[in-house]
């Protein structure tokens, strides 16, 4: 391709609004194009190489037996579709799909009825890590809960919060990564006195946590918050009371997941008045409607001298006893993971931590008629369905942010830059040398534009292209330098073709 046909406008200053320097980059680097709205589009550039990094990871995944679909994994219902024909017995499991989507792979899969969503991240996520490894990319195992229950994720940590970062936490003692849906560690119900006495206690005004304990002057993990949720299952909605430690936030996609429910939301002042003839504010678990279901979070479990809502306005109950005074059948983690909690793995204080989103995977929920196979012994037995996503943007911007880019990922192999090209000596030693390593396969860029020396090495520098080749002063003796990685060396133009295919051909046995 020459320059002065290719649609690749560099800019000299980062565009505005936009943090991630892998972004930045691919922006200044006339990659991408953003928009006001935090929009953005490839550019060619940006196409080639993302075309690139899908079919690096493609090639991977068809090594692995994975098949790949066109428009069916993003047809809603299409893998299910897919089963109906494609699988009547265990042999035609697992059934491993891969599908190209815009700026990600989707991946689906159907598999044996004993296969849990660890076996099958499992054996994807380390074709995925591999690949990222070859590509010096570090990421992490995270598993947290996403609307569709329990999922698997592939992050890539961050050092701060930009523009495609997520907040999550992380043990600077242990390593354990985590996302605010993640399970969480040993937090216990808090341990006050040992055996208090319960009283009601006038506290005026205190609708809030922060007035309670400003006025009871007391530390918030000392209270049991008592939220209200309107929970949906087949179709019909139950209020639940919710207990938790004061100061710990609720996650809906926790409670929904360890409730069964299709869905959840915070019960109205009107439903609140209805059920339990009372506003919120004051309102605590004991000598509630038995019609109302009670689950604790497990932060709540085994706590001593705490204060709870009495069930009357402007009152709460103090010196509360788990097990003495209220308890809940239903106990499960349903708090949002945060700094300052517990490590699930080893039990230090988490801190905050940022990630972007690799690739996630979760099992596919059960469809309302299961479906089945033969096993060997010709029993009938339900197939388990899967889907997945890889991120090829995030991998793109991930690696935007190094200088250059290696072989095969980058959307060409060499550039060819002529400082003047009003020197005809080295413009003609330039085009011979373009078409003859053209010819001999690679993808060339040729910045042939009448720009100024300087303009068209900055440029060079944001394009990041592995191999530079420069084709100036010694052109009249056929002499031209090439540069690649750290080095490089002088050579006759007439030998750069030979040399770069064996360079290429050393980086692919690398990769
Ligand atoms: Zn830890």
């Amino acid at each position: 391709m020459r320059m002065t046909s290719l649609l690749a406008p560099t800019m000299k200053h980062p565009p505005e609004g936009w943090k991630d320097p892998g972004a930045v980059r691919l922006m200044r680097g006339g990659y991408a194009l953003s928009w006001e709205n935090g929009e953005w589009n490839l550019l060619p550039l940006g196409a080639i190489m993302r075309d690139n990094i899908c079919w690096f990871f493609l090639e991977r995944f068809l090594g692995d037996n994975l098949q790949q679909l066109d428009s069916l994994l993003a047809t809603p219902h299409g893998l299910e579709n897919l089963l109906r024909r494609s699988v009547q017995s265990y042999r035609d499991l697992p059934l491993r799909t891969v599908e190209s989507c815009g700026g990600s792979l989707l991946l689906g899969g159907i598999e044996e009825e004993g296969m849990s969503l660890k076996d099958i991240s499992h054996s994807i996520f380390s074709s995925i890590k591999e690949c990222l490894s070859s590509l010096n990319l570090n990421c992490e195992e995270v598993q947290d809960l996403c609307e569709r229950g329990a999922r698997s994720r592939l992050v890539f940590p961050e050092e701060s919060h930009h523009t495609f970062a997520q907040e999550g936490v992380i043990c600077s003692h242990c390593g354990w990564h985590g996302t605010t849906t993640s399970e969480s560690g040993r937090d216990q119900g808090f341990q006050g006195a040992d055996s208090p006495v319960m009283k009601e206690v006038y506290t005026p005004d205190t609708c809030s946590i922060e007035a309670l304990c400003a006025f009871l002057n007391i530390p918030s993990a000392q209270t049991i918050k008592t939220m209200f949720y309107m929970v949906e299952k087949g179709n019909e909605w139950q209020m639940v009371a919710v207990l938790l430690r004061g100061d710990l936030y609720i996650s809906d996609v926790k409670l929904a997941a360890s409730l069964g429910a299709t869905s959840v939301r915070i019960a109205a002042e009107e439903e609140l008045v209805r059920a339990i003839g009372q506003k919120p504010g004051f309102l605590g678990p004991v000598g509630l409607p038995p019609s109302i279901c009670l689950v604790a979070d497990r932060s709540v479990v085994g706590c001593r001298d705490v204060v709870i809502g009495a069930n009357r306005p402007d009152y709460h109950l103090t010196g509360i006893v788990w097990g003495r005074d209220f308890s809940t059948e239903r106990v499960a983690d349903i708090v949002t993971l945060e700094a300052g909690m517990d490590c699930p793995a080893c039990g230090e204080k988490l801190q905050k931590s940022w990630w972007s989103d690799v690739a996630d995977l979760w099992l596919d929920q059960v469809p309302d008629e299961p479906f089945f196979y033969q096993d060997k012994e010709g029993t009938s037995r339900k197939c388990r369905l899967w889907r997945g996503r890889l991120s090829l943007d995030v991998i793109m911007t991930t690696l935007s942010r190094k200088n250059t880019f290696s072989a095969g990922i980058a959307p060409f192999d060499v550039e060819i830059i002529v400082p003047a090209m009003k020197d005809f000596e080295a413009a003609h030693l330039a085009i011979d040398l373009y078409c003859k390593t053209v010819q001999a396969g690679m993808a060339v860029l040729f910045d042939d534009r009448d720009e100024r020396a300087g303009a068209k090495f900055a440029d060079a520098d944001l394009f990041g292209i592995p191999v530079r080749v420069v084709v100036g002063r010694k052109a009249a003796e056929g002499i031209v330098e090439v540069h690649f990685e750290e080095d490089t060396r002088e050579m006759q133009a007439e030998d750069v073709p030979l040399f770069l295919a064996s360079l290429f051909d050393d980086d692919e046995a690398e990769l």
